[in-house]
């Protein structure tokens, strides 16, 4: 089997990290072998990259410029939308609509970003003298992005196309389950006339690429998303070495479900909320709140729902659910779902692995819901990041707002009520980054997205995601009166 080697300075290398394999989680079959960045690998490609940065006037362009090559990067990325897509089926699993979805997100956030970069002006300060004073914006340098396995492309996108428009050169260090996407991303980008070296991506672990990676001193700057200790430990080596870190961390988010709600539109959103994707997202709506008079109409018709949702290959049309991302992923689910029986919890749906032998090479699980445990559980209070779903009562507003927050986490909520008065004042309580109302999984480029408290620091998307990756200048003019 030939082994797919990394990409830096506009070509693919071997490097002298330990080869690893890409896994079918569908089928448990390898997809291929990639070379991996060892310390030395990753020395290689920084000065690739800072030289890349100081030869290549990349951030020197004109905005125009830059936006223009962005542009024909998302072209890029439409013209192979569907070779991208199968690269993450073949390597998360993850049903084709759903892969399919997340290409043509990743294509929108490099068009909204030409955009934000052809348009986001600096500013001229009030003076109190005589002199003009300006902000300019200016990038960070070489930033390192280090992702998940979740949803590879769009958050890679979210990084890479941000971090460009920025005038920054990147190097991207994806998950070692998904690492395919982000080397195809740097060819499309490398054909749509950026320069070679300013989108560099270094495959391998966490231990043998990440760490290297986040402590090399001419890195400035690291943004990464992924689990919460991983983020605290990146953080630990960005603060002894003084670089800023945007951390987009795990969450464990309440879906809230009050008396007065439109129970059948609210069940189908908190489906989707936790299943889509086997609940390996980051704002899965893992912990259920329904107010005690409508708790068991609701559990009723979340087991409808629930025991409906077709398991299946992430080929097949039918499937709407497809297997984890990885074996020792589905592991990990199945530790919390033994965990919840032994703390007294009912498995109301699911429970296991499907019974279809068909599907009996895969890495699937069943949707899974669990009542009857206490909030403090550990199936309530840690992340589970799969199709797993605790469904806890409510009395009122107060005991509400108590449980909901009473996590580590913050990265998100839902709320359905047909008042909305109270909706907005429970909104405005919940410790959480982003707050949907009558609707759930809402997400736009155009939005900051980011964490409160372990669920991360600083805000992705938007015209501050931009800015996220460049450092303010302040230059004064003397002799100027205005
Ligand atoms: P992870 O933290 O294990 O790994 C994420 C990335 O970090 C991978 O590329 C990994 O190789 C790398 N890494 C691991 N250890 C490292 C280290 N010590 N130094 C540098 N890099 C290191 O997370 P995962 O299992 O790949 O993804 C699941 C987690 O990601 C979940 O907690 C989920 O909530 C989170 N996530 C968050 C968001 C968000 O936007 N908040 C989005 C998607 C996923």
């Amino acid at each position: 089997m030939s082994r797919t080697g990394f990409f830096v300075g506009g070509e693919r290398v071997q490097g002298s990290g330990q080869p690893f394999a890409s896994v079918n989680p569908a089928t448990g079959e390898t997809n291929y072998e990639l070379a991996a960045a060892g310390a030395g690998d990753v020395a290689h490609c920084v000065a690739i990259a800072k030289e890349a940065l100081a030869r290549s006037q990349w951030c020197g362009l004109r905005p125009p410029e830059r936006a223009r090559i962005l542009g024909a990067i998302a072209d890029g990325i439409v013209a192979r939308s569907e070779d991208l897509a199968m690269i993450q089926l073949r390597e998360n699993g993850k049903v084709l609509a759903e892969c399919r979805a997340q290409v043509a997100s990743a294509a929108a956030t490099f068009r909204y970003y030409a955009a934000v970069c052809e348009t986001a002006g600096a500013e001229v300060t009030p003076s109190r003298g005589d002199y003009l004073s300006m902000t300019s914006y200016e990038p960070i340098g070489v930033v390192a992005a280090i992702t998940p396995w979740n949803s590879p492309l769009t958050m890679e996108a979210q990084k890479i196309a941000p971090a460009l428009a920025g005038g920054n050169a990147v190097i991207v260090k994806p998950s070692e389950v998904t690492p395919s996407g982000a080397l195809a991303v740097a060819e499309i980008a490398l054909a749509a006339g950026l320069p070679a070296g300013i989108l560099n991506v270094l495959t391998g672990t966490g231990v043998e690429t990440g760490i290297p990676l986040v402590s090399h001193p001419d890195v400035r700057m690291v943004s990464f998303t992924g689990g919460t200790e991983t983020g605290r430990s990146i953080a630990k080596i960005a603060a002894e070495r003084l670089i800023p870190v945007a951390l987009e961390l795990g969450g464990k988010s309440p879906h809230i479900i009050f008396e007065d709600a439109d129970l059948e539109r609210a069940a189908a959103a908190v489906q989707d909320g936790i299943f889509e994707g086997s609940g390996q997202s980051c704002v899965a709506g893992s912990r259920l709140f329904v107010q005690r008079p409508v708790l068991q109409r609701m559990i009723e018709l979340m087991r409808a729902r629930a025991e409906a949702i077709a398991v299946g290959m992430p080929l097949d049309p039918g499937s709407k659910m497809g297997p984890l991302a990885s074996f020792r992923h589905r592991e990990h689910v199945e530790r919390f779902v033994h965990s919840a029986r032994a703390e007294g919890g009912e498995i109301l749906a699911g429970g296991g692995r499907p019974s279809d032998a068909g599907l009996a090479k895969g890495a699937f699980y069943m949707p899974t819901l669990i009542g009857g445990l206490d909030p403090s559980a550990h199936a309530c209070r840690e992340e589970i990041f799969g199709p797993v779903l605790c469904i806890l009562a409510f009395d009122d507003e107060e005991d509400l707002v108590a449980q909901a927050n009473g996590t580590a986490y913050g990265l998100a909520a839902g709320i359905w009520s047909l008042d909305v008065t109270r909706a907005l004042r429970v909104a405005r309580r919940l410790e959480a980054g982003t707050v949907w109302i009558n609707t759930y999984k809402q997400l736009s480029i155009a939005t900051p997205f980011g964490g409160y408290k372990d669920s991360g620091i600083g805000r992705e998307k938007g015209v501050g995601g931009m800015r996220l990756y460049q450092q303010i200048k302040s230059i004064y003019l003397g002799g100027v009166r205005l």
